[in-house]
């Protein structure tokens, strides 16, 4: 008999029961119902695309746990633990539906109840409460005692450890005491199985039996619905929201920079929450405060302000505080009586000029936040609302403007270096057409160092008979400084100049030397019309030497490590063929970094950075980063991006180990190891 259909104090168990019922789905209803409302208040966003798609990458990320399981590493193995806790409570989910549920609410007990089916899924459940109470107890262990920096103290965390702890106590004595009590001796299920044995074998009598088993059933039901109001008041509400957020995930690049439609908008980017699209308010609600992107993001390890699990944290908790406000047509106040600023409040400036856009954030976050987005966001509104932006940044835009690059040197400087000498280089005049053409970019054009980086690949490409041509002192910015900085007006218009040109002269074609370059007229220049092939130079080596075009065939007797830049793995996933090119070199070994491929650290000149100073006090990035590099006992750090090349040259002179460790440019290396063969 199931303890719904018992009296209790002269009333039915079925109307305590269905009382209970309703008045929690009521207040999980009224929460949920606060919750999407505030979610409409964000700016409409097409998300809706490919849902065939969309859903099966949502069941591949969830279902499978591949969110929690891809952060596993020798260090860190929580996502193990967090993949037992929502495997075994989906199971414990499906339970209470079918033997609270059905079973007792809806009184089909003798359907459901003493058979095989219930035998078989009570032991299941034994063996997943199992895995559930150990993950609870090494999550609490974790939390309390060993307490990882990642990891915030929380109220809220050990309430939802305490009520899962409490769920599957429940079960496994209120199973034990309803066997006992109803003098089934059984071995399975193993756990209840055994403590039913254990009470049988007692002097307690049946009636107490009965008794204990119905308080326990009614103390689990009560806080199985506790559960449910408690959820979506709670940080817990991610276990909800994250489903819907890795439906509305992007696609394709998971760093999107969307173009603004200039005309349209009085103000640009984000200063207020209704600024946010309605996918950056669910992201919000999404956040596990798992802080694996705190732990493995550079500017925060390295001592700066930003942690984008406070940024992401802090918004949220700004979109509740003021959320009933922001649902009238009251002002937003806070406590005090001010105006409460999102962007200069809730968010600092500092915060977000220290970030690198170097997506690590995004990489590691297993709910799919998309944190990029929203820091340029936050810098389009200060530098073209409030024309608020760093000094340095300020310069770098300038020359952008008057000079068409982002550094000192101005546009007839490009050919420095003679490039025409000994090379026979074809420079494209008006009018002059070419498939291929080899975009050389401010750094690789402008920059002492890069220039020789530069000469190497035009040497590389004309040794081995590659048809291509460059625009010399024609070739602008392709506008990547200018829209990580925020200031997209500058941007839009240097990417529809580039498009005409490139169009105009019939290119097919773009080899880039940085990841940058790449990344923006590769992912983002479609965006405004221009679509071409654009290929990074490493992937086009890799290519020629597949075809015998290139043959490595000096002995380097070095030892290589290969920096990943940013742009070019996290971004645009060419993570093999830099490391096929460096293995294919006689005698060159090659050593990984603890932190390489995805989980590659960033060098610091990302994101603008390049021309913004650091935090004053705090560890540079990229000293941060040649650290990784001098334990693996190389050489030679070798990377693919002007950027990283400079940074750790600056890097490395600045600690005075020249003698211990030289970096190089990967195309450098592919020169030497080509010479004389
Ligand atoms: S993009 Fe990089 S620097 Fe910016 S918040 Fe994310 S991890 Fe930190
Ligand atoms: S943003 Fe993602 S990675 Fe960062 S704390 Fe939230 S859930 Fe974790």
């Amino acid at each position: 008999m199931s303890p719904v259909s018992a009296t209790y104090w002269g009333i039915s168990g079925y109307i305590i029961f269905w009382v209970f019922f309703v008045v929690a789905a009521g207040l999980f209803v009224q929460r949920t119902w606060f919750l999407f409302r505030l979610i409409r208040l964000g700016k409409p966003e097409n998300r809706f695309d490919h849902m065939g798609q969309r859903i099966n990458n949502m069941v591949r990320e969830v279902v499978t746990q591949r969110c929690s399981l891809k952060s596993v590493t020798r260090k860190d193995l929580a996502g193990f633990g967090h993949a037992f806790l929502f495997w075994g409570f989906s199971l414990f989910f499906l339970s209470y539906i079918i033997f609270i549920g059905l079973a007792g609410g809806f009184g089909l007990a003798s359907i459901i109840l003493g058979g095989t089916f219930e035998r078989v899924f009570s032991s299941i459940l034994d063996i997943a409460g199992l895995f559930v109470t150990i993950a609870i107890v090494w999550a609490a262990i974790r939390r309390y005692i060993v307490r990882p920096a990642r990891l915030q103290m929380s109220a809220e965390a050990g309430i939802i450890m305490g009520m899962v702890f409490g769920l599957m106590l429940l079960h496994f004595l209120g199973d034990g005491f309803g066997l006992a009590s109803a003098g089934v001796t059984t071995s399975w299920p193993p756990i209840s199985g055994a403590i039913a044995r254990l009470l049988s074998g007692s002097s307690i009598s049946n009636l107490t039996l009965k008794h204990v088993y119905y308080s326990l059933w009614w103390l689990h039901y009560f806080l199985i619905l506790s559960f449910a109001v408690y959820v979506p008041r709670s940080k817990h509400m991610h276990i909800l929201a994250s489903i819907f957020n890795e439906i509305f995930i992007p696609l394709g690049q998971k760093v999107v920079i969307e173009p603004i439609p200039v005309e349209e908008q009085e103000n640009f980017g984000i200063s207020k929450i209704q600024d946010f699209t309605w996918k950056d308010l669910l992201d919000l609600y999404s956040c596990a405060v798992c802080g694996r992107c705190h732990a493995s993001c550079p500017a925060q390890l390295t001592g700066k302000t930003l942690s984008p699990r406070e940024v992401i944290h802090n918004l949220k908790e700004h979109l509740l505080e003021a959320g009933s406000a922001l649902l009238t047509p009251q002002p937003v106040t806070a406590k005090d009586g001010q105006p409460k600023e999102m962007l200069g409040g809730v968010v600092t400036e500092p915060e977000i000029w220290a970030c690198t856009t170097c997506g690590a954030c995004q990489e590691v976050c297993p709910v799919g936040i998309e944190h990029v987005r929203k820091i340029i966001g936050f810098r389009r509104n200060l530098t073209m609302s409030q024309s608020k932006m760093p000094e340095s940044a300020q310069l770098m835009l300038r020359n952008m403007q008057s000079r068409g690059n982002p550094w000192a040197g101005v546009q007839s400087m490009r050919l420095r270096g003679d490039w025409t000498s000994g090379l026979d280089l074809k420079i494209l005049a008006d009018g002059d057409t070419t498939d291929t053409l080899f975009w050389v970019g401010c750094t690789g054009a402008l920059v002492e160092r890069n220039v020789k980086a530069t000469l190497a690949m035009a040497k590389v490409f004309k040794a081995a008979g590659v048809d291509f041509a460059v625009l010399g002192d024609a070739e602008t910015c392709c506008g990547d400084p200018a829209r990580r900085a925020g200031y997209d007006f500058q941007f839009q218009v240097m990417a529809e100049q580039n498009i005409e040109m490139f169009k105009s002269h019939g290119i097919k074609q773009i080899i880039t030397s940085c990841p940058h370059c790449l990344n923006t007229i590769k992912n983002e220049y479609p965006q405004y019309g221009g679509e071409f092939k654009v290929v990074h130079y490493t992937e086009f080596i890799a290519d020629l030497i597949k075809q015998d075009k290139i043959k490595l065939s000096n002995e380097l007797n070095s030892t290589l490590t290969f920096h990943d830049p940013c742009y070019l793995g996290r971004y645009n996933h060419i993570y093999q063929e830099p490391r096929g090119i460096l293995q294919s070199i006689p005698n060159a070994k090659l050593t990984e970094m603890e932190r390489s491929k995805s989980s590659s650290f960033c060098c610091g000149g990302g994101g603008g950075l390049m021309w913004i100073e650091e935090q004053p006090g705090t560890t540079k990035i990229s000293h941060m980063r040649l650290e990784d590099a001098l334990k693996t006992g190389a050489d030679t750090v070798v990377t693919a991006c002007p950027y990283c090349l400079q940074m750790f040259e600056e890097s490395i002179e600045h600690k005075g180990i020249q003698s211990k460790l030289k970096a190089l440019d990967l195309v450098e290396i592919v020169e030497a190891a080509m010479k004389q063969s």
